[in-house]
């Protein structure tokens, strides 16, 4: 063990690495296999199964897709406030959140219940710094506008530590190198962060209404796109067109909402290099061979 001093601290451990696991009554009578989403791997061993999933995120609707192109007898899919609504297959089914579970059925609020034999729990994940002392430790839900982030990247109660990638993300790695030009440029002094507190709360508390302002999706991915153009104008970090990007964006929302079994076989031109991506040379749902070989067969 030994100590060292810095000046600064970039924190750029994630936020999809330690699960918000919720405990639901009779868990631990329950006789099918229990795990979170972090701890899926493949789909072929739900193969036959009735599989029933909680949360109506990224992860359900990617692991039950996947359970299903595998052929997962059934995919029941728990939501505590609003269902996915996706037009689903016929053996795909959107129920109010779980109440309890036996040892083989599942018990939802409206009454109904469905026989079960494992339980994924999709229900996202924790910002979790153990390394960190209290007082430097961000405590923020996972939204577009964190807590206690000046510009989404400066810890308010100390900007000497910074903080990358802590949003929840429509944009990702482009937004992330924003940041850390954004980050770099303050350390180097090119970029003044101002010294009081009640400043840097100022900026937090607007980037929060401004995400508070927005009704839907498409005004959730435009609010990111537009925090990553104010962070491009402020670094000379490469410019590239974030309304395309937005654009392609919701083009990809329309494509889930006609097709949910489909839309990845769509192809999109980078906004980057405006190369188009070429069609997979199969169709999703036959696609059962995951190799890479597979993938990049012509
Ligand atoms: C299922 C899933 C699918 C996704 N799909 C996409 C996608 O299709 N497209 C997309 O753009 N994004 C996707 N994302 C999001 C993307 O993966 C993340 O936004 C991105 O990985 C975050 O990058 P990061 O560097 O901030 O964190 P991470 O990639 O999580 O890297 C953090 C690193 O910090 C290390 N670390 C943690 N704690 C410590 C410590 N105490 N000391 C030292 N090192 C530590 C970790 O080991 C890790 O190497 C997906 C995420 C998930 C979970």
């Amino acid at each position: 063990m030994y100590t060292e001093e810095f000046d600064n601290v970039i924190v750029a451990s994630g936020h999809f690495s330690t699960p918000n696991a919720p405990e639901f009554p009779g868990f631990t009578r329950f006789g099918g296999r229990i795990l979170h989403a972090h701890d899926f791997r493949d789909a072929m061993e739900f193969k036959g199964k009735d599989l029933l999933l909680i949360g109506t995120s990224y992860s359900a609707e990617d692991i039950g897709s996947q359970c299903w192109k595998y052929g997962a007898n059934s995919i029941t899919v728990a939501h505590r406030t609003q269902p996915m609504g996706f037009k689903w297959p016929a053996n795909w089914k959107e129920v109010p959140i779980l109440e309890r579970v036996d040892e083989n059925t599942a018990y939802f609020k409206d009454g109904s219940s469905q026989k079960i034999d494992a339980i994924i729990l999709c229900t996202g994940y924790k910002h979790h710094f153990p390394f960190l002392p209290d007082d430097l430790r961000l405590k923020t839900k996972n939204r577009l506008a964190s807590a206690d982030l000046y510009k989404g990247v400066a810890y308010v109660y100390n900007p000497k530590m910074f903080y990358l990638g802590m949003q929840d993300q429509w944009f990702t790695f482009n937004m992330f190198d924003a940041q850390a030009w954004w980050v770099r440029d303050a350390i180097m002094g090119k970029i003044a962060i101002p010294r009081e507190t009640a400043t840097l709360l100022a900026d937090v508390k607007a980037r929060e209404e401004g995400e508070d302002a927005g009704v839907d999706t498409h005004d959730a991915i435009q609010y990111q796109g537009d925090y990553v153009k104010e962070l491009i104008a402020e670094t000379d970090y490469p410019s590239f067109d974030v309304d395309g990007a937005c654009a392609a964006f919701f083009e990809w929302k329309d494509h889930k909402k006609d097709d949910i079994m489909g839309f990845r076989n769509k192809a999109y031109r980078s906004v980057i290099t405006g190369t188009m991506a070429p069609i997979h040379h199969t169709p999703w749902k036959d696609a059962l061979e995951d190799t890479m070989e597979s993938y990049l067969r012509n």
